[in-house]
């Protein structure tokens, strides 16, 4: 059994390409014993983002805090979440997450070990980016 308090997890800086404002905490992980499931808490500071990609595998989140944009480019649209809304991103559908200027937002996500890299398809070519100094009081809301 583990129990831990998330607070406690230290965030790691996404560092795919193209992300922005993005960390993960790897809240249960394959070194925890895990073998079929992962546990990760996002955030997307102000102005963050993961670029649209896809995968052969699904997503499942659910949103804790704050707000940011869905989106979804074969679907030409955008979906607005707020805390308390939960997504299931099927396996091979295109999404990518976004905040504004005054959003930020923490969801949690569960996936799959088995998550082989490269069916993971980042659509860019950008470096990450990742400013400390960035404020997410947004995430306060
Ligand atoms: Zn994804």
């Amino acid at each position: 059994m583990k129990h831990i308090r998330s607070q406690e997890v230290s965030s790691d800086i996404v560092r795919e390409p193209g992300a922005k404002q993005a960390t993960i905490k790897r809240l249960i992980d394959t070194t925890d014993g895990a073998d079929r499931f992962v546990l990760s808490l996002f955030e997307l500071k102000p102005n963050g983002s993961t670029p649209p990609h896809y995968h052969e595998w699904e997503h499942e989140v659910f949103i804790l805090q704050g707000t940011m944009q869905l989106l979804l480019p074969h679907e030409k649209r955008t979906v607005t979440l707020q805390a308390g809304d939960v997504i299931f991103i099927p396996r091979n559908e295109p999404h990518g997450f976004l905040t504004g200027a005054d959003e930020a937002c923490q969801f949690l996500v569960v996936a799959p070990t088995e998550r082989p890299p490269i069916r993971n398809y980042f659509l860019s070519e950008e470096a990450y980016q990742f400013d400390e100094t960035a404020s997410c009081t947004a995430a306060k809301n």
